[in-house]
């Protein structure tokens, strides 16, 4: 079964509705229309709307960076997957910035988790040790405890279209460091990614395992990009700061489109 590649941009709290307008007028003119990318942007909760009606559809999708998990109420200053489920396609969910800064915990996750599916939106769960973590020999333990809480809710037929992004706490860069940051070393990826898709296959069986996507995120660019997307098991990626240079992102996007062409050429061998 094959699994489309699939680069999600991250722009975090990063662009003004102008400044992102900018940028997705830069991406559309650098990057084609592929059949065998997708390509997700995930600006800020208030440039939504407005780039839904300039993107072209055709080679762009949009994800939320958050939402909350009730429909509608009496919650000051949130928004739920509901009000956003025809304006994005997917929504980042359990990003460690969002567990660190805002103290999203494992049932929180789990229930924006099953609204989205509920409303109709992919989610994409982000999980990954911090340092100490790591440090510890916890990364396991840790992907399993964060990963199995927050697909709790949900049959395997959902898992099936689900995407998971590894993200090392300590492999994501604060945004203006990403070019000299510290990245994961691409066999501890893959190691990661198999203990995923085990843990799917254990839980939900081994069709969802096979059709899950799993992305890679922490300070990837257009440099790394190639040789992370070339990791077995890998389907895409999640940068953060290289998403807001459309020089970088479009390198990431070309990148992926070489690695696809490689595998079909292989493929038809
Ligand atoms: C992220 O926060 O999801 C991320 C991967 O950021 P960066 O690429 O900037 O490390």
């Amino acid at each position: 079964m094959k699994r489309k590649k699939i680069i999600v941009g991250n722009w975090k709290m990063h662009l003004n509705v102008h400044q992102s307008s900018v940028l997705l007028h830069q991406l559309n003119q650098h990057i084609k229309a592929y059949r065998n990318v997708e390509v997700v942007l995930a600006p800020s909760m208030l440039s939504l709307q407005p780039l839904s009606l300039q993107i072209d559809r055709r080679k762009f999708r949009l994800a939320a960076q958050n939402a909350y998990y009730i429909d509608e109420g009496a919650f000051t200053g949130e928004v739920s997957f509901s009000m956003l489920r025809d304006i994005v396609h997917y929504v980042i969910i359990g990003h460690s910035e969002r567990r660190l800064y805002f103290h999203e915990d494992l049932p929180l996750i789990r229930d924006k988790v099953a609204s989205a599916v509920r409303n109709e939106i992919i989610p994409i769960i982000c999980v990954g040790e911090t340092k100490r973590e790591y440090e510890a020999h916890e990364t396991k333990r840790v992907v399993h405890d964060q990963l199995t809480t927050a697909i709790s809710n949900l049959t395997s037929r959902e898992i099936e279209t689900l995407v998971i992004a590894y993200e090392p706490v300590w492999a994501i860069s604060n945004g203006s460091n990403f070019a000299k940051h510290v990245i994961a070393k691409p066999d501890q990826v893959a190691e990661v990614a198999a203990y995923i898709r085990e843990i799917i296959e254990s839980l939900y069986g081994k069709v969802a395992a096979e059709l899950v996507r799993i992305l890679y995120g922490g300070s990837s660019n257009a440099e790394n990009a190639y040789s992370y997307l070339s990791i077995p098991g890998i389907d895409g990626l999640l940068p953060g700061g290289a998403s807001l240079n459309y020089s970088e992102f479009s390198g990431i996007i070309a990148a992926a489109e070489r690695v696809e062409a490689l595998t079909m050429k292989e493929a038809t061998k």
